[in-house]
């Protein structure tokens, strides 16, 4: 791992500037050897530079050159950053000289997998530094932010501490077998600790749910039969024409999308095409879509016509959905209202005029209200941000209530110790404490070149 490695780590295209950045024992020298400027190996360290890259005697750019020695740099190995001017030709060419040198292209995300192997940084903020490039909310970026800043690394270190305390309290029970008393203090400490953090554990997992929605956003399906205004809400949402809203049955044939911003959140809303019996062979596929998008949504929004009694496609459509995350708007309120509700007790309901943009304020408010959006976009976050974490923590938590288990069935302590360190090592694994290969390998290949 020790080898020189470089990346373009702008992204390539016409700009003002694009960096170039090696990393590696030997990068100082080696930038050294087609820099023409000051004697790079000699200043100071975390420096700038002004010079040209030289090929031979031929000039390839004006540059800034950015010297940072180890062991505080990204990746606690030397690090130089190179900045040229902007633009493929030129960019590629710095890059191209420097590969004829004892330096190799780096993989994705080599530089933030070097930073993780030499202990600069764990797991979960190497994870966050890729949910930082790829946030696209205030929402997204303020949790990566935060995990950056090792709060969730933090948090389990606590757990970690916690743990290390019992099994610590454990071993001197074992040392001391003939100390009956120390047992019961043992055993007492266990179950009071490993109940708190059985519950401590048990909320930040549930609340984890909901990076879900900070990072990706609420994927919301909007759906119902024909012209009971479905159009209309989606423009509402977006406060602009771009469904096209007309009164003629089964328009809107194609599905659009538009995203909009709810309390910080991205609410990304997808208009179906009306769901109904059809021979259309156009609009025969938009219904059979809408109705295969439910599954995948992470809320429904089933709009009805207040202004009509309940048909059998919308019962049909009710049918589907009922098991979903669910609110069904009953559209067109400024009518007279035929439709009946009785039969919608199980559903949360509002009633709109999706005329107005103050007539879909129940709607907005009842999102709102439904995921929380008034506290998470506020909170501190504190949360596993992926899967992997989310999975690993429930592990950790699995084994907390075998340790209780194995309290109230009287175990001997040497198996209830077996549990308390398995948790250990599962919270271990989130933050990197071990780990295996393929799974790093696995992580950061899905980061981009140079970083
Ligand atoms: P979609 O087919 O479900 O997308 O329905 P549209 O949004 O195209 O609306 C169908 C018709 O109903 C249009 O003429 C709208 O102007 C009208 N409409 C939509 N919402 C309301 C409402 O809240 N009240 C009334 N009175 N008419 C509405």
């Amino acid at each position: 791992m020790d080898d020189n490695i470089v990346a373009i780590a702008t992204s390539l295209g016409v700009g003002a500037i694009s960096i170039i950045r090696l990393s590696g024992k030997e990068v100082i020298k080696i930038t050294n050897s087609i820099f023409k400027g000051k004697n790079l190996e000699r200043v100071n360290s975390h420096t700038i530079n002004y010079g040209y890259i030289v090929d031979q005697e031929e000039v390839i750019d004006e540059v800034l050159v950015s010297v940072m020695k180890a062991p505080k740099t990204y990746t606690k190995e030397d690090i130089i950053e190179i900045n040229c001017h902007g633009g493929i030709a030129t960019t590629n060419r710095i890059l191209e000289l420097i590969l004829t040198k004892d330096v190799r292209l780096a993989e994705p995300g080599e530089f933030t997998k070097r930073a993780f192997l030499n202990g600069r940084i764990d797991l979960t903020e190497s994870e966050a530094v890729m949910d930082l490039l790829e946030s696209k909310t205030e929402s997204a970026r303020h949790l990566a932010i935060s995990n950056i800043q090792g709060k969730t690394h933090e948090m389990v270190e606590d757990f970690r501490n916690r743990l290390k305390d019992l099994l610590s309290s454990i071993e001197v029970n074992i040392d001391y077998p003939e100390y009956h008393d120390i047992e019961i203090i043992t055993v007492d400490k266990i179950k009071g600790q490993v109940k708190q953090m059985k519950q401590e554990l048990e909320i930040i997992i549930k609340e984890s749910k909901n990076t879900k929605v900070l990072k990706e956003g609420i994927y919301t399906l909007i759906i119902g039969r024909p012209n009971v205004g479905k159009s209309s809400l989606l423009n509402q949402f977006l406060e602009e024409e771009k469904a096209i809203v007309t009164n003629i049955p089964g328009t809107t044939r194609d599905m659009i999308e538009g995203q909009v911003i709810l309390n910080g959140i991205s609410l990304n809303m997808i208009d179906t095409a009306g769901v109904r019996k059809t021979t259309d062979q156009v609009e025969k596929i938009g219904v059979e879509k809408s109705l295969s998008l439910i599954k995948q949504a992470d809320l429904v929004i089933v709009v009805l016509n207040g202004s009509e009694a309940l048909t059998k496609e919308d019962q049909y459509i009710l049918e589907k959905t009922k098991e979903k995350n669910t609110i069904v708007v009953i559209n067109k309120n400024d009518l007279e209202q035929k439709l009946k509700t009785e039969k919608l007790n199980d559903f949360t309901l509002v009633s709109t005029n999706t005329n107005h943009i103050k007539g879909i304020q129940p709607l907005k408010d009842k999102i709102i209200e439904l995921f929380e959006l008034d506290k998470i976009s506020s909170k501190d976050y504190i949360y596993f941000s992926n899967i992997r974490q989310i999975s690993k923590a429930k592990e950790a938590h699995q084994k907390l209530i075998e340790v209780e288990e194995g309290i109230e069935n009287k175990l001997p302590i040497d198996m209830i110790e077996i549990d308390l360190k398995a948790c250990f090592d599962f919270l271990g694994e989130i933050i990197g404490k071990t780990y295996s290969d393929e799974i790093i390998d696995h992580l950061f290949e899905k980061f981009c070149v140079g970083k």
